[in-house]
């Protein structure tokens, strides 16, 4: 697929649909090749509907998983999700809700046990943001529902899998680089993805005795439904990379099945910048 650089203009609303997308972002590329790197594995997705978590979906199954997503109302693209899944010969369970819930955690972490037989992988995944340019524009409503969605829900799901987990199992949390670099028009979503930063370092040195690593992937503007769905103006996004255009899903996917997998048997507390070459610590 030829990666475009420039996009035609296209709004939508909250939470976007990837089917409305033009042009739709590639979930995986062409020439890609499982080879069993997750073979039996059970994954559970949050926000595996679209973006990146549905692309991570697919390249899972593509490795030998089976997966649940979690998502909140997009059915057209969640069932879309399932039918690529099952074409990889991998079971996929739809779990639709709001992820703001603990009561909904529990309950969608308790049915990817009980119908796919455990969970081995929990990716952490689903976010909002609202673009505001004066932090008085950021009401309290506002800075709780992007804490409660992207924050205390990792939280929430990683607490409930833990108690599922053995040796070599994994939790792998989305972040940004906009918690790295700073971001004038998304300081409170900047300020979630920051939480994860150090939520993923501690929780990491605290599950490393018990052999279960925890990793992060910290994007940079990537073509999802996220997109069209809070900017204003999507023709140039992502022009300001070192690469010059926004990355696809399928180019963030591959970073999750590395972490996901004994390929990363050495590696815990980290994060990988898939970002288009903007030089960020940590
Ligand atoms: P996306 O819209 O495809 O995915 C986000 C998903 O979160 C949605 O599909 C939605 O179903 C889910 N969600 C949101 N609120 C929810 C709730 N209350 N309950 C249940 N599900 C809920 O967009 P994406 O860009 O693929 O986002 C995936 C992750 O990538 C997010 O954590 C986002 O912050 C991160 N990220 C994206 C970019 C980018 O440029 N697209 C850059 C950096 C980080
Ligand atoms: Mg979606």
């Amino acid at each position: 697929m030829k990666k475009p650089s420039e996009f035609k203009d296209q709004k939508q609303s909250l939470p976007g649909q990837q089917s409305k997308m033009k042009p739709e972002p590639e979930v995986i590329r062409k020439g890609y090749k499982g080879s069993g790197k997750l073979k039996n594995k059970v994954a559970l997705i949050s926000g595996g509907d679209s973006g990146i978590g549905k692309s991570v979906a697919v390249h899972f199954a593509r490795e030998g998983a089976d997966v649940a997503i979690i998502y909140l109302s997009e059915v057209k693209d969640a069932k879309d999700t399932k039918e690529l899944v099952e074409k990889e010969g991998r079971k996929c369970l739809l779990i639709e809700g709001d992820l703001k819930s603990e009561s909904f955690c529990k309950k969608a972490l308790n049915q990817c046990v009980k119908e796919l037989g455990g969970i081995n992988i929990l990716v952490n995944n689903a976010a909002v943001q609202f673009p505001k340019n004066e932090l008085t524009s950021i009401t309290a409503k506002q800075l709780q529902t992007t804490f409660e969605t992207n924050i205390f829900s990792f939280f929430h799901l990683a607490k409930m899998a833990i108690p599922h987990f053995k040796a070599g199992d994994t939790i792998i949390n989305t972040s940004s680089v906009t918690t790295y670099r700073g971001s004038e028009h998304l300081v409170d979503y900047a300020s979630t993805k920051g939480a994860i930063v150090g939520f993923t370092r501690s929780l990491a040195l605290m599950l490393a005795k018990d052999k279960i690593r925890v990793n992060g992937v910290a994007p940079g503007p990537i073509w999802t439904p996220l997109i069209p769905a809070t900017f204003d103006d999507v023709t140039k996004f992502g022009q300001d990379t070192a690469l010059g255009r926004a990355g696809q899903p399928s180019e963030v996917a591959p970073a999750y099945v590395f972490l996901a997998s004994d390929d990363s048997s050495y590696i815990t507390g980290q994060f990988i910048h898939v970002n288009g070459g903007e030089i960020v610590g940590g």
